[in-house]
């Protein structure tokens, strides 16, 4: 069953341990959530190749 929303939108703080790719260049911050990536990851800014890290992210909420 779902219930119409309150008028106000509660807005999510929760930071949690996230799986992401950073890029390998020390000269570039790009990086992406692990749920966004693709197969043949490259660095969207650089195009360098990416490495898997845990970074505490704000919690995405999914409804
Ligand atoms: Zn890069």
């Amino acid at each position: 069953m779902y219930f119409a929303k309150k008028g106000k939108e509660e807005i999510v703080n929760i930071i949690e341990d996230t799986n992401v790719y950073a890029c390998e260049s020390d000269t570039c911050n790009g990086w992406m959530r692990e749920e966004f990536s693709t197969p043949d990851l490259s660095c969207p800014i650089c195009g360098s190749d990416m490495k898997a890290e845990v970074r505490g992210l704000p919690k995405i909420k999914v409804d």
